[in-house]
């Protein structure tokens, strides 16, 4: 084949999308490329996130590779260690440990000459035709602001940098947040602690799901009749794609449905009535991302368990002074108030064709032809970049769906038919006034205050229908990108 090229890639982050693109480049006979990781470690969210409770919101076998199952899943949600443990496995399995370059954290990424470098904060330095960004979403945690929150005297950390050398057992805790991180911590701490202050801004709707552990017998089952898991996997895909038209079409009866089970979970479980209003939340289910739990209600209602409905004023150094004018002593603090989602692959610093850079192409705020690509940052490409789907979707399915997508861009590079690929300019504007207005119609936008939200109050997410991302992931519209 004349032309053909020998590509050189890098991969930066060795999360579950980062150890995905490895295994993939190889699989694609491409084997010159470096993973680079700026922990020791792979697992991203799931190395960093070492709270009590934490599991995946989304089936344990919905949340694997496609093409690494595993017959071993402890429960429908399995909790996080068991999850980091899977991609170390797998990134072990895949020969993906001795590509990864740990320690390094990309500083820079500057193209020029029709290639990139990539330069690195221990000096590194390294040149690639080819760059995938597999930063993260839910990566940089966010603390919030609130005067006084430096004179706390006892322990305080996020929740994604849980302190475990912090005893809990007769501790009083307290929770600032009600997102699913904050829920599941409650679960799992609350028998443990004197004293459990739960400080809610807003209430959030729960979705009733029981958490069994599979059976020695199903385990072996899955192993021995590998079909079944397929077949399990397939049934779990299905009902979720249900549940992703619920989130993106508010009247539709699938949404309805999550509504009402999230509504009888409240009646039905809540027995203080003044609890269960302080509990209720004033917005439609799934506006917020919608907290799945077997047993927040159950939790939240024990006696030692206080639900703070008061805005917070200050934090002392005894503990955190509510509006009523309560002081809520406290010996640990934990800020479970989530992450800076617009940040992706910030602040390393991105330097496009022509010197422009990526915090002038996203300014007022991140934008890529369908999460993946951007015009003057050719060969560049993102996993779980911005606007992409997010809402109680399985990020693995995603990103895996992402990555044939580009694959197949690369693959155009490999070939010679062209030394340069982005998006155009034409096909950027396009597609985000389509999803704008496709965004209008979603149940983000039914009136609460949420993550998903950007600045002028749109979801910064993919507003169709899985099965719409589907098809758009299966094969790039040529029309929409510079082949140069
Ligand atoms: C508490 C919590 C629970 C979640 N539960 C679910 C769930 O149930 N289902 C679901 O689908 N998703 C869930 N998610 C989302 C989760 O983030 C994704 O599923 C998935 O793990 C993202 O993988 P990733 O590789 O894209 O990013 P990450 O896991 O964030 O990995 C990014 C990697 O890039 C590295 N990195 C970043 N910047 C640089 C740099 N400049 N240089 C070098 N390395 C860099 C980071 O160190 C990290 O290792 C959850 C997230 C959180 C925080």
């Amino acid at each position: 084949m004349t032309g053909r090229r020998d590509l050189r890639c890098a991969v930066i982050g060795a999360g579950m999308a980062g150890i995905l693109a490895a295994i993939k480049l190889r699989e694609a006979g491409i084997d010159d490329f470096t993973v680079f990781e700026k922990a020791d470690r792979v697992g991203g969210t799931w190395r960093e996130n070492r709270y009590p409770g934490l599991s995946c919101d989304v089936p344990s076998h919905l949340y694997s590779y496609s093409f690494a199952p595993n017959a071993d899943w402890s429960h429908r949600f399995s909790p996080g260690p068991e999850i980091e443990s899977y991609f170390e496995r797998v990134a072990a399995d895949y020969a993906v440990m001795q590509r990864v370059r740990f320690g390094e954290a990309v500083t820079s990424c500057t193209y020029r000459d029709g290639q990139w470098r990539v330069m690195t904060a221990a000096g590194h330095e390294e040149s690639a035709d080819v760059v995938i960004a597999a930063t993260g979403v839910l990566h940089h945690p966010k603390y919030p602001e609130i005067e006084g929150l430096d004179s706390f005297a006892g322990a305080i950390f996020h929740s994604a940098r849980w302190d475990h050398t912090v005893p809990l057992d007769g501790a009083r805790v307290g929770i600032i947040g009600t997102g699913s991180t904050a829920v599941q911590i409650v679960s799992a701490i609350v028998d443990r602690v004197e004293r459990l202050s739960l400080f809610q801004r807003t209430a959030q709707w729960v979705a009733p799901q029981e958490n069994p552990a599979y059976t020695d017998e199903e385990r072996a089952r899955f192993r021995e009749h590998p079909e079944e898991l397929a077949d399990l996997r397939h049934r779990l895909d299905e009902m979720f794609t249900l549940f992703s038209n619920a989130v993106v079409d508010a009247e539709s009866p699938e949404a309805a449905m999550v509504a009402q089970a999230c509504l009888a979970n409240l009646e039905s479980n809540v027995m203080d009535p003044e609890l269960r209003e302080r509990l209720r939340p004033e917005y439609r289910a799934a506006c917020k991302r919608l907290i799945i739990s077997p047993d927040f209600y159950d939790a939240i209602q024990r006696p030692n368990a206080d639900l703070v409905t008061d805005a917070i004023d200050c934090v002392e150094p005894e503990g955190v002074r509510t509006k009523d004018g309560r002081l809520h002593e406290l010996d640990v603090l934990v800020l479970a108030t989530g992450f800076k989602v617009d940040a992706f692959m910030r602040p390393m610093e991105i330097v496009g064709r022509n010197g422009i850079t990526l915090e002038q192409a996203w300014t007022p705020r991140p934008e890529a032809y369908l999460s993946i690509s951007m015009p003057d940052f050719p060969n560049f490409f993102m996993l779980n970049g911005p606007n992409g789907p997010v809402g109680n979707f399985s990020l693995i399915e995603v990103a895996e769906l992402q990555f044939g997508y580009i694959m197949q861009l690369v693959e155009r590079l490999r070939a010679g038919t062209c030394e340069e690929i982005c998006a155009t300019r034409e096909a950027l504007d396009e597609f985000e006034r389509a999803r704008e207005q496709a965004a209008r119609r979603t149940v983000w936008v039914t009136g609460c205050r949420s993550w998903y939200l950007d600045d002028r109050g749109l979801p910064a997410v993919w507003p169709w229908r899985f099965t719409e991302f589907r098809k758009a992931m299966e094969e790039p519209d040529t029309a929409a990108y510079e082949f140069s």
